[in-house]
């Protein structure tokens, strides 16, 4: 995560017809940077700066509809329009109450030290309810009569499990619950809309869509670094699953990365850098988090997690972020492989125990010196810049489409292999 996906997609949705969110929930959180104006988004979609884009949240994405209401009227204070003309809200998508972010705070509160580092906000339970067929979907919010006595028996549930099982204080009011929930049932009625069905029609119209992902690959649930990793799916697979359109709908996949590594939380991070280095790429990258606040721990470019997240997602180029905030360090290093207990491995191993174990084996190329932030050609790069690329290009096997070096939409650039991008923004 923190990648700077936000920057990405703004730069990627300015001709974009559809931003489509598909997984996830607040926790993401993408900072954009237009003219000197900073943008700080969460839920909804970042294509929502770019007035002629309409935007969705799909199925997959779960929503706290007192962030949503708060985030919709943040934006409407820029200047910018949030209605339903565009803005969409999938029916089937499931809502955040209170009762999550109890569960799960004091489910963090009881795990105490071996903490998952989650944000709190209730993600997590929201997904569980999903998989426990007892969530509450935003369609549901269309037949109130039918949805109270459910929110009623799910907030008794809840609070017996927190006192009785968590052994923790907190307790929801039920009162307050279903306020929010009719205040949800107000306000966002009329963004509900079947976003498989609006999408599919798009795409069949030749219209130009976008889908974009949060937090990153290694905090997939399924392929991540278990258990330190969030509660939906993060790959590019869950674009189709989290949105309802058939896998052949993707043209490509863009997968967005980092210069150097970061990782925001607990969990395994063979790269970091408890040194001088990661201190440098701590303060010249403002590595702290968006939502949290949180400072993120930082490392060298992680080679071998980047093969897997390019098998893992199919990514067909990466853009990569942040090149800027290495100039000035004197030597830089890219781990290609590691070693585990004396013996060569070639993927991440499964458990969190044994990537703790890992030793990061290194290239090192040299540093360049200059100011790069003002570069407006792939050319135009100190030769050492384009040697780290390269490498980091044939350590992964993947080319590298698109380069950023700096938070502004401007300080963007676009290699040799940017063709299907450049078609896609028409250029
Ligand atoms: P996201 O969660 O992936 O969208 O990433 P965030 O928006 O949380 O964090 C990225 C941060 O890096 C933001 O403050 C961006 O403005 C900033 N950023 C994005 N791209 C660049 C870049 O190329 N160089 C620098 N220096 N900052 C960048």
């Amino acid at each position: 995560g923190d990648e700077g996906k936000g920057k990405i997609i703004d730069y990627l949705s300015q001709d974009t017809d559809y931003s489509v969110r598909c997984t996830g929930g607040n926790n993401a959180g993408h900072t954009v940077v237009v003219d000197g104006n900073t943008y700080k988004l969460s839920l909804i979609p970042s294509g929502i700066l770019h007035t002629n884009t309409r935007c969705a949240l799909g199925a997959g994405v779960v929503i706290d509809p007192e962030v949503l209401l708060k985030e919709m009227d943040q934006i409407r204070s820029y200047g910018i329009p949030v209605n339903p003309e565009r803005l969409f809200i999938d029916r089937d998508a499931h809502l955040i109450l209170e009762y999550h972010r109890m569960v799960d705070m004091a489910r963090e509160q009881a795990l105490g030290a071996g903490k998952i580092g989650t944000t709190g906000r209730g993600i997590g339970p929201a997904y569980e309810d999903r998989a426990c067929r007892s969530g509450i979907r935003f369609a549901e919010l269309l037949d109130l009569p039918t949805l109270k006595p459910k929110v009623q028996k799910i907030v008794a549930e809840k609070n017996s499990y927190v006192s009785k099982v968590l052994n923790n204080v907190s307790q929801v009011d039920l009162n307050n619950v279903w306020r929010v929930v009719e205040m949800a049932a107000k306000e966002l009625a009329p963004y509900i809309k079947n976003v498989s069905l609006t999408i599919d029609n798009a795409i069949k119209n030749g219209e130009r869509v976008m889908f974009e992902g949060a937090q990153g690959t290694l905090l997939d649930q399924i392929h991540g670094t278990v258990p330190f990793v969030t509660s939906s799916n993060t790959l590019a697979g869950a674009a189709t699953t989290g949105t309802g359109i058939g896998i052949n709908r993707i043209n490509y996949v863009l997968g967005i990365v980092k210069a150097y590594t970061t990782r925001v939380g607990s969990g395994p991070f063979p790269t970091e850098l408890n040194d001088a280095n990661g201190d440098y790429m701590c303060e010249h990258g403002h590595e702290f988090g968006t939502v949290t606040g949180r400072k993120r721990r930082c490392g060298w470019f992680d080679g071998v997690a980047m093969r897997r997240a390019v098998r893992l997602n199919g990514i067909d180029s990466f853009a990569v972020t942040k090149l800027d905030v290495l100039s000035g360090l004197d030597k830089l290093k890219i781990c290609v492989g590691y070693e585990l207990d004396g013996k060569v491995v070639d993927d991440m191993p499964a458990l969190a125990s044994e990537i703790e174990r890992l030793k990061p084996q290194y290239v090192e190329v040299d540093g360049w010196k200059e100011d790069i932030s003002q570069v407006t050609n792939f050319n135009d790069l100190p030769q050492n810049a384009k040697n780290y690329l390269a490498k980091i290009s044939e350590v992964t096997g993947c080319k590298i489409s698109i380069l950023s070096l700096g938070p502004d939409r401007n300080a963007t650039l676009f290699s040799e292999h940017a063709d299907f991008i450049k078609n896609f923004l028409g250029e």
